[in-house]
């Protein structure tokens, strides 16, 4: 297949179009952690990396390789790295590009432990402002000269602000800032974070993308976007030996795996590559249940306020209509005080109270006493979160289901 197909037939036939053994349709399940060579020389030139080929499993495999593949034709994007979970994408990422005294601008909505893994790196010397990142002012008064990266989500969490993702993207550009998109909130399926300008865009594999809360994981995509020539912190030695388009993803995969070993099993990249193939099909059925439930629950007089990109009281409704292709499956909800909300999540029958979000079941959980605990009262009050909110994951379940068990949970 020459030219470009849509979004689902290119991730059901990408397996077959690399042409496994047998004409198989998926890329087998590649246990082998070492590949031996007749000749010593193969051997030398992958370490070289003058061939492509594999030589230990923590720095490639061939279904994990299928995968990255996958990432890359989703995101429209250069090249991917898949690694163990999506904080080890995360953590890698940054470890792998930043020294100690460059400086991120990061959005002070982060999903929770992104936020944590951040406060450690700056005890190791990265400096971080986090910034409300819906109005790219703040942004801008946060660069200084040694600023090197702007991180932000997509969809956050669990209050669903929505960064002013494509004035960031430009003024990344315009300030050769590398520019990192955790997409894991909209998916590849309902935002392109290319279109915005990304540098480099992380998927946490665990939720929409393998969609079956089976299998843990996380990625990296470079979408060719930025330019690594200048960039001052590629190891010298990578300069000589790879086209300049890659250094940012090589230096990431050298030592975000080779050294620091966050790698993916094979097993769970084919749990993933399974569940990609149906991504599109679950977040129709998932974005279109979370509209109808979140009109549903801001209109019950239990209920005090609704956060879902998709209503038109949400601040940045009008952004994630231009941007997004539908507005997830993640929503968010304060109730008054006529109900206790930990009564009412133990009245739910169909909805899980689980941890997870971006599984086919509905999950849902209080997150001042779980997620958000350790926190503290204040910084949750900073971040706009309610003693009584309560997250929920829609999942594909039959809308009258779900419907059904809010009416009897809140009646
Ligand atoms: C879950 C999540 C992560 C971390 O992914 P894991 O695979 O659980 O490590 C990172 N970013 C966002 C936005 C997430 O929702």
């Amino acid at each position: 297949m020459n030219n470009k197909k849509g979004f689902t037939t290119t991730i059901l036939h990408s397996d077959r179009l690399l042409q496994p053994e047998f004409g198989a349709l998926h890329q087998p399940i590649h246990t082998a952690v070492t590949w031996g060579y007749e000749d010593v020389n193969g051997l030398i030139e992958v370490f070289q990396n003058k061939t492509k080929g594999y030589s230990y499993s923590r720095q490639g495999n061939p279904t994990v390789a299928a995968l990255e593949h996958k990432i890359t034709q989703m995101e429209d994007g250069l090249s991917s790295v898949a690694f163990s979970t999506g904080m080890a994408a995360i953590t890698s990422t940054i470890l792998a590009l930043l020294k100690k005294d460059d400086h991120i601008i990061a959005s002070s909505y982060l999903f929770g432990n992104s936020r944590s893994i951040m406060q450690t790196l700056i005890e190791i010397g990265i400096q971080i402002s986090f910034v409300d990142a819906t109005s790219i002012e703040n942004i801008k008064k946060a660069y200084k000269s040694n600023t090197r990266m702007v991180f932000v989500e997509t969809i956050a969490n669990p209050v669903t602000q929505i960064a002013r993702l494509d004035e960031i993207g430009n003024y990344c550009t315009e300030h050769n800032l590398i520019y990192v998109v955790d997409n894991t909130m909209a998916s590849p399926y309902l935002f392109k974070a290319i279109k915005v300008n990304a540098s480099l865009i992380i998927n946490s594999l665990t939720k929409y993308i393998g969609g079956h809360g089976n299998a843990l994981g996380g990625s990296v995509t470079d979408t060719g976007l930025y330019n690594w020539v200048n960039f001052p912190n590629i190891a010298s030695v990578l300069r000589e030996q790879i086209p300049t388009d890659l250094l940012g993803i090589t230096q990431i995969r050298k030592r975000g795996l080779r050294d620091g070993g966050g790698t993916l099993s094979p097993e769970a990249a084919h749990s993933i590559s399974v569940g990609a193939e149906t991504l599109a099909l679950r977040l129709e059925r998932t974005c279109s249940n979370a509209l109808i439930l979140a009109q549903f629950l801001e209109q019950h007089t239990w209920i005090k306020k609704v956060n879902y990109p998709g209503l038109a009281s949400h601040p940045q409704h009008k952004i994630a209509s231009e941007l997004f292709r539908g507005y997830g499956g993640l929503l968010s909800f304060e109730l008054t005080d006529k109900i206790d909300s930990l009564t009412f999540l133990n009245r739910l029958k169909v909805v899980i109270k689980s941890s997870n979000l971006g599984d086919t079941r509905s999950l849902a959980i209080p997150v001042a006493k779980t997620i958000f605990h350790e926190l503290g009262a204040q910084q949750r009050k900073e971040m706009g979160i309610d003693d009584s909110l309560i997250r929920l994951s829609v999942g594909i379940e039959d809308i009258q289901d779900l419907l059904e068990d809010f009416t009897q949970a809140l009646s």
